[in-house]
Formats: C-alpha cells, sequence, structure tokens
C-alpha cells in the first residue's frame, strides 16, 4: 500500500462540472487552537449533493461535514485533547444575546460570521482541522461509524421540536431520504407514533416501514382538498423533507386545522402556496435549519443511548473516496434508502502509484 507524500492525503475534491476525482491535497495545518483529526467515517449530505450536482460548490473544494474522527494532532494551546480522543466537532455556538438566540435559535444568530459553502475544506478526505473549543467526545461505546450521524440527527432533533409536536399528533413526513427517515426515527424515540411516510422510491419506501413508520404510500396518493377544508384524513403535522416544490404543495395540503408545516429539504424550484388554504385553516410555516441551542450534545446522548435503529439508517456498505461521486449519483436517484458513509481510503492505493499528479 502506498501512502501518500509526507504532509499530502487523499482527498475527493470537487473539479467542476459535478465531477469529484480523488487527488492527493496537502494535509491541514493543526495551527494554534486547532486539532488535527483522521477521519474514520464522514456522512454524504443533502447538501454535498446539491453543490456537486448543482455545480455550485467551487472547483478546487473537499467537502463533507458530517465527520467523526480521532484527533491526530494538537495544535499550541489545545490543553482539553490529546491524541487519541475520540471526535466531533459541534457548530459554531450563537452570541446567546441577539434576538434569535433568545428565541432559541443560534444557528441563525444575527452575529454569526457569513457561511462560506463555496471554500469549504472539508472531511472527503483522511484529514480535517477543527477548532478545539466546539469538539465533543464521542462516548464510549459509541462507534465512529454512528457517531458522524451526530450531525444530521442534531438536525431531526431541531426540526422535530421546533414543530412542537406531540405523540397525540398524526404526522407527515414527505420524502424519505436520510433526513427524513432520521426525523422519523426522532419521532418514534420521542414516541409519536402515528407517522405516515410519503416516498416515490419503494426501497425507501421499504425502509420507513423498518425504521417505524405507521403507513408508508406513494406521494401521487395524497389527496387534493376541497376548497377551504381539511382532506379526509388530515395531519396536524408535516415535515416536508423532499425538497421539492410539487411535494410541499401537496404536503400544505394534507394539514388540518391548525396543522404545523416545517421545511426540512431544501430545493431548486419554490412551491405555490395556496395563502387562502394557510388563512382559512390558520397554518403555521416553519423553517428548520440546524440546531437547537443545546448543539449535538443531545444527538450524540440519542445515538449512544441506543433507542434510534442506527444500522437502517446508514448504509450498509460504506464507500471510498474513488466510490463518492458514484453515490452520489445513486443517493439522487432515491436507490439508497440510508446515510451514506464515506471511509478515506481508495480501493486500490496501489494502482495510484507513478500517476502524475
Ligand atoms: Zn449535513
Ligand atoms: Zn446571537
Amino acid at each position: 500500500m502506498t501512502e501518500p507524500d509526507a504532509g499530502t492525503m487523499l482527498a475527493a475534491v470537487y473539479v467542476g462540472d459535478g465531477v469529484l476525482t480523488v487527488d492527493e491535497v496537502t494535509v491541514p495545518e493543526t495551527g494554534p487552537g486547532k486539532v488535527l483529526v483522521e477521519i474514520s467515517h464522514c456522512g454524504v449530505c443533502g447538501t454535498d449533493l446539491h453543490l456537486v450536482h448543482e455545480h455550485i460548490a467551487r472547483p478546487g473544494t473537499v467537502l463533507g461535514h458530517e465527520w467523526a474522527g480521532t484527533i491526530a494532532a494538537v495544535g499550541d494551546g489545545v490543553t482539553d485533547w490529546a491524541v487519541g480522543d475520540r471526535v466531533v466537532c459541534g457548530p459554531v455556538p450563537g452570541c446567546g444575546a441577539c434576538r434569535a438566540c433568545r428565541m432559541r435559535r443560534p444557528s441563525v444568530c444575527l452575529r454569526r460570521p457569513p457561511v462560506d459553502h463555496l471554500s469549504f475544506r472539508g472531511a472527503f478526505a483522511r484529514y480535517v482541522q477543527a477548532d478545539a473549543t466546539r469538539l465533543l467526545r464521542v462516548p464510549d461505546g459509541l462507534s465512529l461509524r454512528h457517531a458522524a450521524l451526530t450531525e444530521p440527527v442534531a438536525i431531526a432533533i431541531h426540526s422535530v421540536n421546533l414543530s412542537g409536536v406531540t405523540p397525540e399528533d398524526r404526522v407527515l413526513v414527505t420524502g424519505a431520504g436520510p433526513v427524513g427517515m432520521l426525523i422519523l426515527a426522532v419521532l418514534r424515540a420521542r414516541g409519536v407514533h402515528d407517522v405516515v411516510v410519503s416516498e416515490p422510491a419503494a426501497a425507501r419506501r421499504v425502509r420507513a416501514l423498518e425504521v417505524g413508520a405507521a403507513a408508508v404510500i406513494v406521494p401521487e396518493d395524497l389527496p387534493v382538498p376541497e376548497m377551504g377544508r381539511p382532506v379526509a384524513a388530515p395531519f396536524s403535522v408535516a415535515f416536508e423533507c423532499s425538497g421539492h416544490a410539487s411535494a410541499c404543495e401537496s404536503a400544505l395540503d394534507q394539514l388540518d386545522f391548525a396543522g404545523t408545516f416545517v421545511f426540512v429539504g431544501t430545493g431548486h424550484l419554490p412551491p405555490r402556496v395556496n395563502h387562502n388554504r394557510l388563512i382559512i385553516l390558520e397554518l403555521s410555516l416553519l423553517g428548520a435549519y440546524n440546531y437547537d441551542p443545546e448543539g449535538w450534545q443531545p444527538a450524540l446522548d440519542l445515538l449512544a443511548s441506543g433507542a434510534l435503529p442506527v444500522e437502517l439508517l446508514i448504509h450498509s456498505e460504506d464507500v471510498l473516496l474513488d466510490g463518492l461521486g458514484d453515490a452520489m449519483d445513486r443517493l439522487a436517484a432515491g436507490d439508497i434508502p440510508a446515510k451514506v458513509m464515506v471511509r478515506p481510503e481508495v480501493l486500490d492505493p496501489a494502482g495510484r502509484e507513478g500517476r502524475t499528479p
């Protein structure tokens, strides 16, 4: 097996036009207050798919933010962490004082620095650099592979908390991709049992039943309501996780009086919102972006508790760096019913010898 030259590592690099390639890139500097983490696993996020398939990412960037790993080096001034510690890296905390933070919405803190998705240096690579102050320890007994689900679980917890859902609610989840599936799992762990999942891909419908959906349907089966009236079997809460305009419109149509709609999936085309229906049924529309003020610790705790069917939420076959582009295509097509985990290795390291960089 050939390791890259000292100071370089293999990474899946976005080269433009929706294409990823495996290349040698410089290992990030550890720097004061930073640690260098050797990645165990990094999940593929819907955001990564958008950045690649819609050609949004800047060529030369390395994507991947849903990672867990082991500290390989610590920078100057880092005293709380040591080489060998198993970690995930939580979000930038909010200021705690602005209007958004006081409303328990630190991910939209008014004083946060602008997000730069374009020059992202992510974890579809062997190493990533992280802020020591943002690290969380992975509990003993929780594998790093499972801990790599921490970020999307934190998102699912935030969406569920924002919605105010209770076990008495009848809930619709549209889109059973990784995020919809995680929301379903978190709902079940919270004792919410009447959850119906609408999903066009057969493999994902089967998986949603295994994860605990009370029923699954295809989107075409969602009825069209009469004007100003709920459908025959309406829902009190809907989580829209597909990002498709037609799914948004249809999910809105399924809500009961005083129902709550949570937008979770981002998408290319905006839906048409029937304002008359919102008014007459007094519906609430919410957007759920990132995390609760408690950050990722509740997600780590939930993963470590064993209350989530993690093996159903993660695709059984890990993907290597050179399989990432293909896995992204299959995810976008709905062929894979769960979160894909990338291991920062290549299929044939020896085959990379003698290659001109
Ligand atoms: Zn993500
Ligand atoms: Zn703030």
